[in-house]
Formats: C-alpha cells, sequence, structure tokens
C-alpha cells in the first residue's frame, strides 16, 4: 500500500509499504478514506520528537472502513464506517477504567526511556515514534487498529466524512481544553492559538457558557475564522501587546480561564538521550518561543485556570511559577481521553449544533501529503486544516 512516512526534518513522502495484518484478535484492519494532517504532525516534521525513525508511517487522525476483523472483535464487522480515536487504550486498566484514556497503561509498554523522559509513558498513539509505542499511523491506505472494541466509534448515520473525521482528535481535543479551563457563566476566556485545535476551543468555549472569547495569533485567515466563525475578538500578537491588551480587556482582572493551543514550536528537542538527560538532571532547556504559558500565567486572573492542550516535550524553563503559585491558579492539561468524548460529540454533529468541517482547507490524495505538510507548517496558501482522502 501507499503510506506517508518520515524520513527526516521536513521529509515526508510516499511511500509503498506493506499492508498491515491483524497481530491480535482484538485488531481490526480499515481501509482510510480521510486522514487529517495535525499540528502534532508538525512536531515530528520539525524533528521534535525523538525516537521517530526514516519510514515510521505517520498520521493519526483517521477514519474508514472496516476491511477485516480479529476473532476477539465484538463491537465491528466488515463493511462499518469508522472513526479511530488518536490515543489506543485497553479499556480494562486502572486509568481507562477511570475514562483517562490517554494515561492507559498497556498500549506503550515497555518505553523505559520514554518513562524516565516523561515521568511515565502516557498511552501508544498512532504514529507518533517510538515513545508512544511506535504503532504505525494512519495517513495511508490502510491502518490497523489495536483494542477495536474500545477505541473507534461506528458512524451509522451516513454523515460525509468530513463532518466526524475529526472526531479521531482535535473536536475532542478543543472541547477538552475548554472543559479542563473549568468555564463558569458569563467567564472570559483567552485562547493563544488559532489552528484547528483552537478553533475547537473557541466553540467549546460558548458550548461551555463563555461570555467573552479572545482568541490570539498572527496568521490573518486564522484570526478570521475566529473572529467570523468562532464569534471571537481576536488579538494578533505581532501588533499588540498581549498581556497588557488582555489586562486592558477585562478591566485591569485578566482573563477567567486561560487556553495554550499552540504547544512546542521549532526550537528543538535533540536526542531522546537529550532528553532523557535533561529529564534526569532537571536542568531547563534554554528556549526563545514558548512564551505563551508565561503569557498565560502572567496574565491569568487570580484563582483562575490555565487549560494546555498544546503539546510541549522535553522541558520549558523561565516559567514563572511564583505568579502561578502566588495567584492560586489550576492547571490542567494532558492528551486528550477521546474515546470518553466520541459520543457525546458526535450526537452534537448528528443534531447539527456543530458542523466541524468549517475549518477543513485544502483536501488531497496521499500523493499531496510533501507539498501540504510544507503548506501546513508555513501556515501558506490559506492552509488551516488538511484532509488527506487515500
Ligand atoms: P497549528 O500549528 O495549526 O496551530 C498553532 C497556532 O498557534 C498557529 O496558528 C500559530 O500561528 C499560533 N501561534 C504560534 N505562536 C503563537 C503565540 N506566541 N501566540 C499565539 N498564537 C501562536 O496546530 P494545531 O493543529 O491547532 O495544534 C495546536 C497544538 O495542539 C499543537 O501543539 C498540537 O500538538 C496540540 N495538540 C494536542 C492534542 C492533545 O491531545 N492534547 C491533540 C491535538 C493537537
Ligand atoms: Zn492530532
Amino acid at each position: 500500500m501507499k503510506a506517508i512516512c518520515w524520513h527526516g526534518v521536513g521529509d515526508v513522502r510516499v511511500d509503498y509499504v506493506p499492508d498491515p495484518e491483524i497481530l491480535d484478535p482484538k485488531d481490526i484492519i480499515i481501509q482510510v478514506t480521510a486522514s487529517g494532517i495535525c499540528g502534532s504532525d508538525l512536531h515530528l516534521y520539525d524533528g521534535l520528537m525523538p525516537t521517530m525513525e526514516a519510514g515510521d508511517i505517520i498520521g493519526h487522525e483517521p477514519m474508514g472502513i472496516v476491511v477485516e476483523t480479529g476473532r476477539d472483535v465484538k463491537k465491528f464487522r466488515k463493511g462499518d464506517r469508522v472513526v479511530v480515536p488518536f490515543v489506543i487504550a485497553c479499556g480494562c486498566c486502572f486509568f481507562c477504567q477511570k475514562q483517562l484514556y490517554s494515561a492507559c497503561d498497556t498500549t506503550n509498554p515497555g518505553a523505559d526511556l520514554a518513562k524516565v523522559a516523561m515521568g511515565q509513558a502516557p498511552a501508544g498513539l498512532f504514529g507518533y515514534s517510538g515513545m508512544l509505542g511506535r504503532y504505525p499511523g494512519g495517513q495511508a491506505e490502510y491502518l490497523r487498529v489495536p483494542h477495536a472494541d474500545v477505541g473507534p466509534i461506528k458512524i451509522d448515520s451516513g454523515l460525509p466524512d468530513e463532518k466526524v473525521v475529526f472526531l479521531s482528535d482535535i473536536y475532542p481535543t478543543g472541547y477538552m481544553a475548554a472543559e479542563n479551563a473549568g468555564i463558569e457563566p458569563g467567564d472570559t476566556v483567552a485562547i493563544w492559538g488559532c489552528g484547528p485545535v483552537g478553533q475547537f476551543a473557541i466553540q467549546s468555549a460558548w458550548m461551555f457558557g463563555a461570555g467573552r472569547v479572545i482568541a490570539i495569533d498572527r496568521v490573518p485567515e486564522r484570526l478570521e475564522m475566529a473572529r467570523v466563525h468562532g464569534r471571537a475578538e481576536v488579538l494578533n500578537f505581532e501588533e499588540e501587546e498581549i498581556h497588557d491588551r488582555l489586562i486592558e480587556m477585562t478591566g485591569g482582572r485578566g482573563p477567567d480561564r486561560c487556553i495554550d493551543a499552540v504547544g512546542a514550536e521549532a526550537h528543538g528537542t535533540g536526542s531522546l538521550d537529550a532528553v532523557v538527560d535533561r529529564a534526569k538532571q532537571a536542568v531547563g532547556l534554554s528556549m526563545d518561543r514558548p512564551h505563551v504559558l508565561r503569557q498565560a500565567i502572567m496574565a491569568c486572573r487570580k484563582a483562575g485556570t490555565l487549560s494546555i492542550p498544546g503539546v510541549y516535550i522535553g522541558l520549558l524553563d523561565k516559567i514563572p511559577f511564583g505568579a502561578l503559585v502566588n495567584k492560586g491558579l489550576t492547571v490542567r492539561t494532558g492528551q486528550t481521553h477521546v474515546q470518553k468524548y466520541l459520543s457525546p460529540l458526535l450526537e452534537k454533529v448528528e443534531s447539527g449544533e456543530i458542523d466541524p468541517s468549517f475549518v477543513i482547507t485544502h483536501r488531497i490524495p496521499l500523493e499531496g501529503a510533501p507539498d501540504a505538510y510544507e503548506k501546513f507548517r508555513k501556515k501558506e496558501d490559506g492552509c488551516i486544516k488538511v484532509v488527506i482522502k487515500p
């Protein structure tokens, strides 16, 4: 089959690779019909994620048609249409029992170095390197989906792929970010990053009762989408001093809830050994870019909440921890527990409360991926969200 494979920094290619096979009785194989390119894929593209290997198949936002089922699979049959969460979870461990699927204890075994670097390994993720279990990803013609009875959700309603494919990741991620923010009715919510995750965080902030949403970015089309589609007030961080503006806009108090939907930008974490070394020594990385967290901590009102869906890898330093403690902020973060949100969010799509396809700007065949990654990386050509249709 054809698949998008990682070959190095800024180098993804369409390769011919062996078709996936059932390896466990709980697996299914799907023929992929739609697959997103995510901001998290850009961390791989930028070489921020150690333990990627040349030839790794990437992609973690897939949906498709079931073409094969393992003998223990109960929920699915050949021909079913499914959306697949990017998190692989067993459904039985201590964490899965608590619906903390991205903390699943069994799907990322043996990642000793990852455990040192991350404190403890999280769940396995599709297409996200050795540290996350080295599961082949979904930007491919076919995908093996482990623990099929726990992850995928069946789409019976005939809704087109574009309306449901983002249940795999960015829609639940934006939604969990808003939920983690602990929004109370009428709250002012500031959201850094108007990429796809930020856009869904904006939509979700309203669902949780926000009174005001302020969105921050610098890319004009993204700010425009946040303003028009997200009904947010927008700030361009290249034109305005964000901290001062947020304080001013909230009468000196600061936003009640702050969401960092940016995460790590291209500043390099080096090899896994280097990450582990740094984790062991608890020595911070010096970074110029990730000022989002600092801004959010400094701007957030006292006793407010900081929700961080943005992905960070390795260590960050120069975080104003004193301000965080003395203001009594609550911080919540994590990879999304996608499985927990699939049914309730699918209902919102079915009822017409939200049509997640609004973020799509580019639709491409697999062959278009190298060019699309570059456009998405550089935020060129109005690129906000790419959907690959193998
Ligand atoms: P994206 O790259 O499309 O969007 C990031 C946006 O942040 C861009 O529009 C960029 O211009 C903006 N930005 C950069 N610096 C900024 C700053 N200083 N202030 C304000 N905005 C700034 O990516 P995305 O797909 O929207 O993903 C966003 C983040 O969410 C990534 O870190 C990704 O890894 C993460 N993510 C997390 C989960 C999870 O489970 N927690 C799931 C999916 C994605
Ligand atoms: Zn993603």
